[in-house]
């Protein structure tokens, strides 16, 4: 009998390389909502397709919504995919009266934001401390790649497989993307559709696509507006499973949520890594049982702690399929890493 052990991070997002993974970089990042994203690198302050208020939607909440400290200190640099109302708030110009260095980069040319960079699609910006490269969109403007600070990030804007009429131009957008660049730490894409919430399968084959050809280290879910359905996040992680290789899903539960990144790791902040972080721990719902409980969850990510050659694919495969009900703290969920020992029994095949 063997004993094969692997520790899986249960419950929420952390990457798998692609690739040696990046030792030095780290970001921080904080979901604001819909599209939005805030990213922090070493030296600069990026801010992708900020609104503050969705219309006849909530506002973002004083806690998510961007303050005017958040721009300070670093260099801001603004994108903004297009001009439709659930990406681009007019307002984000008085961001600028505070900051006069702030740079906006748009995908369209009637913005009016102060001083912004108009890119068209398939167009490289060097002002020299970043390189913005941007694709088309099969809706309007443009998706931004953004190599700053040793990160290298995808965002899509509206870029997406909404439909199958859609498929050749977004692929050809995607493999083009690809010779642009040989590693992605982060992509982000939009997995349902605008006011509805609609995650059609059209849209989730598209970025199931994105993520074989592109092989970021980690994929981030977006666009999903309706605040009351942001557990669409965790249904196209689950679903993605183990299909999209080295590339972990990472799915934002609340707006505001922070992130950590480094390497090619990408942590909630506040995972609960020992027993001492939480008071219950994750549990292995028992992996034959055919219906699982509502709340259990895959594994997000697996690594092969002590290797037996031969085998380690197996068990990963097996281990994949395994349902967890996350730890818990003060009856929360957290997300925490646990080891899951599996034994393998060798037996002589019958004559
Ligand atoms: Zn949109």
């Amino acid at each position: 009998m063997l004993r094969h052990t692997i520790a899986g991070l249960l419950w929420a997002g952390i990457a798998a390389a692609a690739g040696p993974p990046a030792a030095e970089v780290t970001a921080e990042l904080r979901y604001l909502q819909h599209s939005g994203w805030l990213v922090k690198t070493a030296s600069h302050v990026l801010v992708f397709d900020y609104v503050e208020a969705m219309p006849g939607g909530t506002a973002l909440s004083a806690a998510a919504a961007l303050k005017p400290e958040d721009l300070d200190g670093r260099s801001a640099v603004v994108f903004v995919s297009h001009g439709h109302v659930d990406h681009y708030s007019p307002a984000i110009a008085e961001w600028a009266r505070r900051q006069p260095t702030i740079r906006y980069v748009v995908g369209w040319p009637d913005s009016h934001l102060p001083e912004a960079h108009v890119m068209k699609p398939r167009e490289t910006w060097s002002p020299g401390d970043l390189v913005v490269t941007t694709t088309g969109s099969t809706d309007e403007g443009v998706g931004f790649l953004v190599s700053v600070d040793g990160l290298i990030l995808y965002h899509a804007g509206d870029h997406a497989r909404w439909s199958d009429q859609d498929a050749e131009a977004f692929e050809a957008e995607i493999r083009w993307l690809e010779g642009r660049t040989s590693t992605i730490d982060l992509a982000f894409f939009p997995i349902a559709t605008g006011a509805a919430c609609d995650p059609r399968p059209s849209i989730w084959q598209g970025v199931r696509f994105a993520a074989l050809e592109l092989k970021p280290r980690v994929l981030i879910p977006m666009h999903v507006q309706c605040l009351d359905k942001l557990d669409l996040y965790e249904r196209f992680r689950s679903a993605m499973g183990t299909e999209l290789g080295p590339t972990a899903v990472v799915a934002p539960t609340v707006v505001g949520e922070r992130f950590h990144y480094e390497g090619d790791h990408l942590t909630r902040v506040g995972v609960a890594r020992t027993g001492e972080d939480y008071d219950e721990p994750p549990k292995i719902v028992k992996h034959t049982t055919p219906v699982y409980p509502p709340k259990s969850f895959l594994v997000s990510r697996l690594r092969v702690v002590k290797s037996i050659p031969g085998l380690d694919e197996a068990t990963l495969k097996c281990v994949a399929q395994w349902r967890f009900i996350p730890a818990k703290k003060a009856g929360l969920p957290v997300e925490s890493i646990a080891s899951a020992p599996v034994t393998f029994r060798i037996t002589k095949k019958k004559p």
